[in-house]
């Protein structure tokens, strides 16, 4: 049994006071919730302060992004220790907004996702097709090459650490989810392409999360879909009330 994942990306909003405020009301909105992995992923400045803020409680901390190398001269960058260091469990990686802004290729996302796991780190990585990919009819073949661009090589072991989030681009900030359909037969897609890359078992282990303009509406119908594990939620994430309403998607 794969159990939900919920994660809120907050990109760069919130100052400190806001963040550390934001997640008290959130803490207190989900303090029942056991069923759900719940996750935070606030900018590099509020971690460490997040990170105190939810210590004995169910939610957990993840950064935005991580450098490949252990420390040296890389102004501005963040390494997977510091990550550890300060209280992160999980790691985005290859957000397309990174992609997008940022030069993130497959292969740096690989190379990030290989030292994020040797220090423990559970990567969550990115993949989504652009709106002109998708008219073009190569959704599949565009997911495809970033699934194994990115994961290829890696050990089943390594693998049943990472969780995949399908993100098509045109559906992040948009407001326009994909239909439940349409994710899923992404989904169920990247699960077979992981098969491939390692094995059935594993694939099956493995939570892929679907984002883009998921919101309290829009979940229970996602949620539903056999090959949806999950959400990786923008926008809808930076309310406590609806990024709760999210996470209780069951109770709705
Ligand atoms: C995201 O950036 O990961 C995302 C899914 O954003 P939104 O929910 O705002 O579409």
């Amino acid at each position: 049994m794969r159990k939900p994942i919920i994660a809120g990306n907050w990109k760069m909003n919130k100052t400190l006071s806001e963040a550390v405020d934001f997640v008290r009301q959130v803490k207190a909105l989900v303090a029942d919730v056991r069923d759900i992995e719940i996750i935070v992923a606030p900018p590099f400045t509020a971690l460490q302060a997040i990170s105190r803020e939810i210590e004995g409680s169910t939610i957990e901390l993840a950064a935005q992004d991580v450098f490949w190398e252990p420390s040296g001269a890389y102004t501005g960058e963040i390494s997977p220790i510091m990550l550890k260091d300060v209280g992160c469990r999980y790691v985005i990686i290859g957000h397309s907004e990174r992609r997008q802004y940022f030069g993130e290729t497959n292969e740096s996302v690989q190379k990030k996702i290989k030292a994020s796991l040797a220090m423990g780190l559970h990567p969550i990585i990115c993949v989504g097709e652009a709106l002109e990919e998708r008219e073009a009819g190569r959704t599949f073949d565009m997911v495809k090459n970033q699934v194994i661009q990115c994961l290829e090589g890696f050990s089943p072991d390594e693998m049943e650490r990472m969780t995949v989030a399908y993100e098509p681009i045109w559906a992040i900030g948009t407001g326009k989810t994909a239909t439940p359909q349409q994710a899923e037969e992404v989904h169920a897609f990247i699960r077979e392409q992981l098969g491939q890359i390692t094995n059935r078992q594993v694939s099956e282990e493995v939570r892929i999360q679907y984002g883009g303009s998921v919101n309290p509406d829009n979940i229970s119908d996602l949620m539903v879909q056999p090959n949806i594990d999950g959400a990786l939620v923008g926008g809808a994430s930076l309310k406590a009330e609806s990024f709760s309403r999210i996470v209780k998607f069951k109770k709705a």
